[in-house]
Formats: C-alpha cells, sequence, structure tokens
C-alpha cells in the first residue's frame, strides 16, 4: 500500500486500516516501520542516539533538538500504528508479520516497546531471524521477521569469510561481506588500488545503511510468495470452517485470489463499495507516544468521555456530531482550493508547524 491514503501517521487514515483489518478486509498484512531513529543507521558514523535501550527514554532522549525530537515522535508514532496493526490483524486472523533489523544488545529497538512486546506473547506469533544475504544481499543485515506467517528462511550468513580492504584507510578487514558502516563500501583485496586513499566521502554519498535499506529482488520474491501462500490457507481453513470469506476469496485456489494480493490503493477504492458494512467494530486508537499509558479511571478521563472532543482528538468530534463530516469535507474543498491558489499561504502554515519534510517538499 502506497500514497497519502495510506500515511500510517494519521489518525483518521489509520482507524479506517485498523476498522478494515478488525474486518478481514485484508488478505495479509505487512509492514516495515521505519528504524531509523532506534539506531540501526545511528552506529555508522552519523548523528548520536536519539533513544536510550531502555527506560523512558526508549521513547526518545530528553533535550533533543526540534528536528530529532520531530523524527522521535513519527518514529514512535509509525511503530506504535504497526503493532496496533499486526493486533488487529489478529483480532481476525488475517496472516500478518512485522519486520525490523535484529535486535543488538544494550541498542534501542522496536522490539522493546510494550506495545510490541504485547504482540510477541499472543498465541501464535513467532520471532525469525534471516540473513539477508542469503537472499542476494550485499551486506549479511541480520533481520527479525515478527508474526503468524511461517517462514523458514536461512537464518545466518553462510558465506566464506575474504580480505577486504576498508575505504579510504586501507586497513584489512577478514569478513563474509564489507561492513554497514561509514559511507564508503569496503572493496575486495584484489580490487584495492592506492587511489582508493584518496577517496572522500561526498554530500552525496549516503550512508551504507540507506543505500543497502531496500530489500534485495529476491527478498521481495520470497516475501510476496509467503503472502500469498500464508493468505491461501487462511481462505481455506476459514472456507472449511464455513466462515465468511475476505472479498476476492471466493476461489482460493483461482486466480482472482491472487490477483488481489497486491493490495494497491486502485484495488481498495474498488473495494470501498464492497464492504463498509463490515467496517464498523469499534476500534479504541489512542496511543500515548511516551510510553505511559493513560491512567484508568482518572478525573481527566472522565472528562474526555463525556466531552464531545477538541481538537487534540477532532475526528472524535466528527463521529459524535450528525452532519459535520459533510460540513468537513466541503471545508476541506475550499481549504485545498484556497492553498494550492497561494503558495505562500501554504508555505506560512507549514513553517509554524516545524515539520522539516514538509519545508523540503514546498522547494520541489
Ligand atoms: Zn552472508
Amino acid at each position: 500500500m502506497y500514497g497519502d491514503e495510506f500515511d500510517l501517521c494519521d489518525e483518521v487514515i489509520m482507524k479506517g486500516l485498523l476498522n478494515k483489518l478488525a474486518a478481514k478486509y485484508y488478505h495479509a498484512f505487512m509492514a516495515m516501520p521505519p528504524c531509523s531513529t532506534f539506531g540501526c543507521r545511528r552506529d555508522d558514523g552519523g548523528p548520536p542516539p536519539l533513544r536510550t535501550a531502555e527506560g523512558p527514554e526508549l521513547y526518545g532522549k530528553k533535550g533533543l533538538k526540534p528536528e530529532d525530537a520531530e523524527k522521535v515522535k513519527v518514529g514512535n508514532l509509525c511503530a506504535i500504528n504497526a503493532a496496533a496493526a499486526a493486533e488487529a490483524a489478529m483480532s481476525s486472523d488475517t496472516p500478518w508479520l512485522l519486520e525490523q533489523p535484529w535486535p543488538q544488545p544494550d541498542r534501542a529497538h522496536m522490539t522493546r516497546f510494550s506495545e510490541w512486546q504485547r504482540l510477541v506473547q499472543l498465541d501464535g506469533v513467532k520471532s525469525k531471524k534471516i540473513a539477508q544475504c542469503a537472499l542476494e544481499a550485499d551486506y549479511c543485515k541480520p533481520t527479525l521477521l515478527m508474526g503468524t506467517i511461517a517462514t523458514d528462511y536461512v537464518e545466518n550468513c553462510k558465506h566464506e569469510k575474504q580480505w577486504l580492504r576498508e575505504v579510504p584507510s586501507g586497513r584489512w578487514i577478514f569478513a563474509a561481506h564489507p561492513p554497514l558502516r561509514g559511507k564508503l563500501k569496503a572493496v575486495k583485496s584484489s580490487e584495492w588500488t592506492e587511489e582508493l586513499r584518496s577517496r572522500r566521502p561526498t554530500s552525496q554519498d549516503e550512508f551504507l545503511t540507506r543505500s543497502a535499506a531496500a530489500y534485495p529482488s529476491e527478498m521481495n520474491r520470497v516475501l510476496a510468495r509467503d503472502l500469498i501462500k500464508a493468505a491461501l490457507d487462511a481462505a481455506k481453513s476459514r472456507m472449511s470452517a464455513g466462515l465468511p470469506q475476505t472479498p476476492g476469496f471466493s476461489n482460493p485456489e483461482g486466480e482472482e485470489a491472487q490477483g488481489h494480493s497486491t493490495m494497491g490503493p486502485g484495488t481498495d477504492r474498488k473495494r470501498k463499495a464492497e464492504g463498509p458494512q463490515a467496517m464498523q467494530q469499534r476500534i479504541v486508537f489512542e496511543k500515548p507516544l511516551k510510553g505511559k499509558p493513560p491512567q484508568e479511571g482518572s478525573a481527566r478521563e472522565t472528562a474526555d468521555d463525556v466531552c464531545i472532543g477538541g481538537l487534540r482528538a477532532a475526528h472524535k468530534a466528527l463521529g459524535k456530531i450528525p452532519g459535520l463530516r459533510k460540513a468537513g469535507e466541503v471545508v476541506r474543498k475550499v481549504l485545498t482550493k484556497l492553498l494550492l491558489k497561494d503558495p505562500a499561504l501554504f508555505k506560512r502554515c507549514v513553517s509554524s508547524i516545524g515539520s522539516e519534510e514538509e519545508l523540503s517538499l514546498i522547494h520541489i
């Protein structure tokens, strides 16, 4: 799923996705929440860690620069939303997987979030290790796959160690793969030339961790294969148990089922007409981004419950007042038109929010 309509940091979109997952709308679910603020790229000569390995500051160190605090907040939101989506998938027996780098000792990791730890304890959830180099990656990249989908991949690197030379220092390294550190990739000793000593990373060069972030194509292939297989198996068990099928699974052996497995935005739009009645299950979605759940029964909570709603969770108020949704659509159209007409206004709005990412979009 890709596109603005799948922005998982948007609470309203996320709520819709959770409802659909809980209503067995999708055949399978997989998420790879970005881990860049967790340390997977912070040990590569890049910026210092933004989180501690444990404790409250696992959700973000105190005293971070505003732009780092924002990155951490988005990282938390993606991590927590991915776990919530997995839980919703679990509730409807929809096969699911979450992916993260394999945890390192004394390093922050998403699996230490209480939201993820809850998942691990659920029946049928397995955590598997996978070495991406066995699936044609240039680096070992030990990876964690957690979920209900059975996977059977090579866990550890089986490649022979060889002599490599670090660029530009020329330092000798005896390893199966170049280390994922810095911006310049180590070369095989046979490829080393003295000119490489003058090589310096430029601002255009990315950290190796970043350039190696994409899955190798063989890994995409086996993951797609296993997601489809899990979806077909789930459909077969539902069929034999006499349970209703996910749309598109009238014939789990047939082409229709496989054709829907990509879950693209087009498919999603097409299905909107088919299943709104199935999406009425109530999902409570409140995210304590600092890892501190709200105290149940507190005076504040009671007040929040009886209150129609405010700006903090505007979508709640929207649900309580009939007609607001329609009015909202009209207002949205007017505002969008105004913003498109006056780019300076758009810039002023974004500047006051202070989002680095959105500001960079303005210059495109
Ligand atoms: Zn290997």
